[in-house]
């Protein structure tokens, strides 16, 4: 497709550049004055609680072992060795609403509920005094991991990559923005399965608040705004199968219902 050919753009975008087109603005803008040899990748968006905008994805940071019990839990020991980050893909992240579809190649999936903080702006070398005022929104999400990989990962000494990146592997309920919903620095945060509760802690117990976590990762990465941090899961993590409710909430962000399918 060439610029300069007008109608052939009109039926790329009513067609197969339709979706995006819809969804945002500016892909409108960015089709219309770039060639690309395939269509673009959808802009991963995440729910607004209260409103009709969404929030666009850039980034998935996310935080191992930063509430103590679960560091013990998971043979670390935190007295000695920092809570750690890893990468999941911006698509890892779906609505809740959709359910979690039983990864491939593994026979233990895993569960772990998190504060997801969304980012409205960043930085390098970001002040923890400063952390707070680059966050745009805050939510409950899980970052469903593949334990068995996880676990030969560890074994071999080999990235976690394949055990924590999959595809949909972080299914999040609404961001509830700050401007409306204040900061989630403090409060209960639990998940249940079948109605059973597994997890019950309190953001107040994590090892890098959400001000230090922001500090640390903009030490090793430029900080921008669509970027997520997922902070880590407290104790209680377990494994799930098809067919499972997973529940899981934090005070004053809402409940999401993940139906394992
Ligand atoms: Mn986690």
């Amino acid at each position: 497709m060439k610029n300069t050919d007008k109608t052939s753009r009109r039926q790329f975008l009513s067609g197969s550049a339709a979706v995006a087109t819809v969804a945002c603005a500016s892909q409108e803008v960015s089709a219309q004055s770039t060639d690309y040899v395939i269509n673009p990748p959808d802009v991963v968006s995440m729910e607004i609680h209260g409103s009709d905008e969404r929030f666009p994805v850039r980034r998935v940071f996310c935080l191992g072992r930063n509430y103590r019990a679960h560091a013990f839990e998971s043979g670390d020991n935190p007295d000695i060795n920092p809570p750690f980050f890893f990468i999941k893909p911006r698509d890892a992240i779906v609505d809740s609403r959709e359910g979690h579809p039983y990864p491939s190649v593994t026979e233990a999936l895993r569960y772990e509920g998190e504060l997801v903080v969304a980012l409205k702006s960043g930085g390098t070398d970001i002040d923890p005094s400063d952390a707070l005022s680059h966050i745009y929104a805050y939510g409950v999400g899980l970052d469903m991991t593949r334990q068995d990989l996880q676990q030969e990962a560890q074994r071999l000494s080999r990235p976690w990559a394949i055990s924590k990146s999959f595809d949909k592997s972080a299914p999040c309920g609404p961001l509830y923005p700050v401007e409306t919903s204040g900061h989630a620095v403090t409060g209960r945060i639990w998940l249940s399965v079948n109605g059973e509760v597994k997890q019950d802690s309190d953001l107040s117990f994590q090892i890098w608040s959400v001000s230090e976590g922001i500090a640390i990762l903009s030490r090793h990465y430029e900080l921008m705004a669509g970027d997520i941090i997922m902070t880590g899961t407290p104790e209680g993590i377990g494994l799930v199968e098809p067919g499972d409710v997973i529940r899981a909430g934090i005070d004053g962000l809402g409940e999401i219902e993940v139906d394992v399918t």
